[in-house]
């Protein structure tokens, strides 16, 4: 490709080579393995001498295209796609992490990453330390020689606290860590961490990459260097990403940058909205100028994105009689689909964390996590409302 593109047509036209038929949309090479015109060709493959593709635990054209996609839109030079978002955090992690490591990470992460860093890292000697994602002076406290990697989510799921990535990018440099963002909340449309000195972009491609409820999927994107560790942890652990996933989510992918402007738009009408409304304590969304980061957001975000939150008064008992009375909304611990989904966090996707835990992150009782979908706007405020109106 000679001229840069931008992010739409990229999206769009970084497409695999066509196949003798010519096809306009990619095929799907639903192949566990390839063939090799003479056992020289086989030899030099092998040996990383030849060009060629092998197996489809480590790679598969359909794969690629979507590597090479998120690649361009990130601006990285390197990834791996994954089963699910979980195994590219977990990859992220033991490619680079080894017994007496110890690594940083900020306290609002996804409850699966809080699982591996608290209970199943230690059982290999590795430790961590929580700092506090929107305290970037209190992190070098937390620094001993020993630190690895510093991990993070911005914004956070479900407190929507940033963390500021120039912030995190100089830190990361000053103490020599490797600096891993999970990106899957803002979208490789509305934020780069690679831009701002992060080493490895991690997805869960699940959730807004998709958009449509339909696939599991994960991406880790970096620097060669750092992915050619990646490739090779994920070579020999096998959580490959299978050619249909992958070419779901590449096309996927061509919707990315409307889609999100859509959800983006129905988002900051929505939590505008209820920013008025007597029912509700407390609304957050990156781009309300009511959010305590709201200047951050606008420095690394391109929007707000799709995730609003709310606290019903009345508590716990409040938010579940508003889960019940939804009509259009659904109840599910997803996010990032074409349908309007309401979560409880306090008593689904964060129920494993003590009351303090919970508090520490910003979940309190009555908090409703919204992840606002693509229905017209005035149906999505409509139900809401009622639902409102109903639980009173
Ligand atoms: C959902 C999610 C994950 C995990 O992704 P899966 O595809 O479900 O494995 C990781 N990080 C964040 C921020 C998520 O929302």
């Amino acid at each position: 490709m000679a001229k840069k593109q931008a992010f739409e047509t990229g999206a769009i036209r970084n497409q695999m080579g066509k196949t003798p038929y010519r096809e306009h949309s990619t095929p799907m090479f639903l192949t566990s393995s390839f063939t090799f015109p003479s056992a020289e060709e086989m030899r030099d493959t092998f040996a990383g001498q030849a060009e060629g593709i092998i197996y489809s635990r480590y790679s598969n054209p359909n794969t690629d295209e979507l590597i090479a996609k998120m690649c361009a839109m990130e601006g990285a030079e390197a990834g791996f796609a994954t089963a699910s978002g979980m195994s590219a955090i977990f990859a992220s992690m033991m490619a680079f992490l080894k017994m007496g490591d110890h690594v940083l990470a900020s306290r609002a992460v996804f409850g699966s990453t809080h699982q591996i860093l608290t209970q199943l890292l230690p059982r290999w000697g590795i430790t961590y330390t929580y700092v506090e994602p929107d305290q970037p002076e209190t992190w070098a406290d937390a620094v001993r020689p020993d630190t690895k990697m510093f991990i993070l989510e911005t914004p956070s799921n479900p407190g929507l606290t940033l963390v500021d990535l120039r912030a995190a990018g100089a830190f990361a440099q000053a103490h020599d860590l490797i600096l891993n963002v999970d990106n899957c909340f803002a979208t490789s449309y509305l934020q780069r961490p690679l831009d701002f000195g992060a080493h490895l972009s991690v997805h869960s491609t699940t959730k807004w990459t998709d958009g449509q409820g339909r696939v599991l999927g994960g991406m880790v994107l970096g620097s060669k260097e750092l992915i050619d560790e990646v490739i090779f942890f994920c070579r020999h652990t096998g959580p490959a990403m299978s050619p249909f996933n992958a070419w779901l989510l590449s096309k996927s992918l061509e919707t990315l940058g409307v889609r999100m402007d859509r959800h983006c738009a129905n988002a900051l009408a929505l939590a505008e909205h209820l920013e008025s409304h007597s029912d509700i304590q407390n609304v957050s969304y990156p781009f309300l100028s009511s959010h305590p980061q709201y200047e951050l957001a606008k420095s690394q975000m391109q929007q707000g994105g799709g995730i609003v939150t709310m606290e019903v008064k009345g508590g716990a008992e409040r938010a579940m009689r508003f889960l019940n009375a939804v009509e259009l909304c659904s109840l599910s611990s997803n996010l990032g689909d074409t349908r309007t989904i309401v979560t409880h966090p306090a008593s689904t996707t964060h129920s494993k964390l003590k009351p303090e835990e919970q508090a520490a992150v910003g979940i309190t009782p009555g908090l409703i996590r919204i992840s606002v979908g693509l229905e017209n706007i005035e149906d999505i405020m409509h139900d809401i409302n009622q639902a409102l109106e109903k639980s009173r």
